[in-house]
């Protein structure tokens, strides 16, 4: 279906849960978020179902999950399975921070996930573990080599880009694509609701990934609603991709919309605006989709170190 601009929605970012392993600084506070959602306020895994349903019937054909940590969510593997069932849907991914991959890569292949998107800032265990709060780099490591084992389509890096922490990493992050057959995609830091008072010099554009890597070379874009320009170092297995939410926002290509794990439909990753659809019957969801993208606002609002995102919520709870 297309909204009020022409676009036409194709891509639904099913968050399945708030709660995380890690407390990566730029996206939740330390002391986590428990009792936040309520189990009853959450989406049953039916519920889950029947919104991708109600989706695919509106003309969604790719579904990511998302979280929060969408491997820690128990019936990760029967919610891609059933996905998987729903004839309309053509692609699943997943995006994850990699550390539970080791045990869920295989289950979740054969389930018929057919995407593995990474989140890794750092190559630098001890910048890792400051970073996430929490994390060990070595799992995180070890989940996309299980992830490239398992034989997915396609398995990319997210790392975000901030200022004084990762820019000293970024050839050593782009370099990964000439060893193995990954994407890597520099992704520019948002300042969300209360992800940590970063200060201006941690926002750094992705053109400085360019200013880095003068030997990087565009490839053609990709498929409509695709927000990363890609590159290439030469003889490179991947790509390189820039995702520039705050110096390009790309809000003319945007195909999405996305979905909480308590219900909400969001029409904007950064606008307050949410539909609820929790409790409601298959019809019920397609009536409350119909509307959400209907809302989707032409463009967000200009975010920088003053001006933080709208959304009302951290990423943990939207699911990026
Ligand atoms: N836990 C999973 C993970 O880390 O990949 C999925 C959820 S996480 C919210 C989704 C993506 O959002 C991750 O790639 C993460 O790096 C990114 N993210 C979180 N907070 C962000 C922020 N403030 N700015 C830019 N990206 C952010
Ligand atoms: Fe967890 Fe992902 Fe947020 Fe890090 S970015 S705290 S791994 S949800």
């Amino acid at each position: 279906m297309q909204d009020k601009f022409g676009r036409k929605i194709t891509y639904m970012r099913l968050s399945v849960t708030d709660l995380c392993n890690l407390r990566c600084r730029y996206c939740m506070p330390e002391e986590g978020i428990a009792g936040k959602m309520t189990h009853p306020q959450m989406l049953t895994e039916d519920e889950m179902i029947d919104a991708v349903k109600a989706a695919a019937s509106l003309g969604v054909t790719k579904i990511r999950l998302t979280g929060g940590e969408p491997l820690i969510k128990k019936n990760i593997v029967s919610i891609c399975r059933r996905i998987r069932e729903i004839p309309e849907i053509e692609q699943i991914a997943i995006t994850t921070n990699g550390t539970l991959l080791p045990q869920y890569a295989q289950p979740l292949k054969e389930a018929g996930l057919n995407r593995v998107n990474l989140s890794l800032d750092t190559l630098n265990p001890e910048k890792y573990a400051r970073m996430t709060r929490r994390g060990n780099f070595e799992e995180a490591w070890t989940g996309l080599m299980a992830a490239l084992d398992a034989g997915f389509d396609k398995v990319k890096i997210n790392a975000v880009l901030i200022g004084g922490f990762n820019d000293d990493e970024i050839e050593d992050l782009a370099q990964l694509t000439t060893r193995y057959p990954i994407d890597v995609r520099f992704i520019e830091l948002m300042p969300m609701y209360d992800s940590g008072d970063f200060g201006q010099d941690a926002l750094i554009p992705g053109s400085v990934v360019l200013d880095k890597l003068p030997q990087l070379k565009e490839v053609l874009a990709g498929p409509p609603g695709q927000v990363a320009r890609m590159y290439r170092l030469p003889g490179a297995l991947g790509k390189v991709g820039l995702i520039n939410p705050l110096s390009h926002a790309f809000c003319s290509e945007c195909n999405r919309i996305r979905l909480t794990a308590d219900g909400k439909l969001k029409p904007c990753l950064h606008s307050n605006q949410e539909i609820s659809i929790k409790g409601l019957d298959l019809d019920g969801m397609k009536e409350k989709m119909r509307e959400a993208i209907m809302a989707k606002p032409q463009q967000h609002e200009v975010m920088d170190a003053v001006h933080r995102s709208d959304a009302g919520r951290n990423m943990n709870e939207i699911g990026g």
